[in-house]
């Protein structure tokens, strides 16, 4: 999938999570923020990615000590990001928004040809039985389609709370 792809997806999920659990503006904008950025990490070990082209010493770190798309794009991964945020005190709901993204990244690269090392260290690639290809027309179509149910999503949210300010 394409960063566009991930992002669109990560900021839908974080969209949904905001609404369900922020308390203000802010925090319903820092739990997008998060998701949308932790949907495209995984990616840093493609050295040639948007993000891994920008923090390639990080990147061919990785890819060095894990090869190409392994640790990245694991459960392995997911529990090590949650430890590290939490040592780091960041809040707990920002660690879900954290993980949410990390979920959806590798939900996404589940539908992809290649699929994922869910279950590293072991290396069996996991992928739905549906696949796409990357920067194809479904991936591409995939972003402007969540892009479209964001935008639903915010704009019934909004028209909820107005109905029930005016009653
Ligand atoms: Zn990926």
């Amino acid at each position: 999938m394409t960063g566009k792809t991930h992002i669109a997806f990560g900021v839908l999920i974080g969209t949904q999570y905001a609404i369900a659990q922020s308390q203000n503006i802010s925090q319903f904008a820092a739990i997008i923020g998060t998701t949308a950025l932790f949907s495209i990490i995984p990616d840093i070990c493609h050295a040639r990615s948007k993000l891994g082209r920008k923090i390639w010493p990080i990147s061919i770190l990785i890819r060095l000590l894990f090869g190409h798309r392994t640790v990245t794009h694991s459960i392995f991964f997911v529990i090590l990001t949650s430890i590290l945020l939490y040592v780091l005190q960041v809040e707990m709901i920002y660690i879900f928004s954290a993980i949410f993204g990390v979920l959806s990244h590798l939900f996404l690269d589940m539908l992809t040809p290649s699929g994922v090392t869910l279950f590293f260290p072991w290396q069996k690639k996991i992928r739905f039985p549906f696949k796409f290809k990357t920067g194809g027309i479904i991936d591409l179509s995939l972003a402007t389609t969540f892009s479209i149910v964001t935008m639903y999503i915010v704009y019934n949210e909004i028209v909820h709370r107005t109905i029930f300010w005016i009653k």
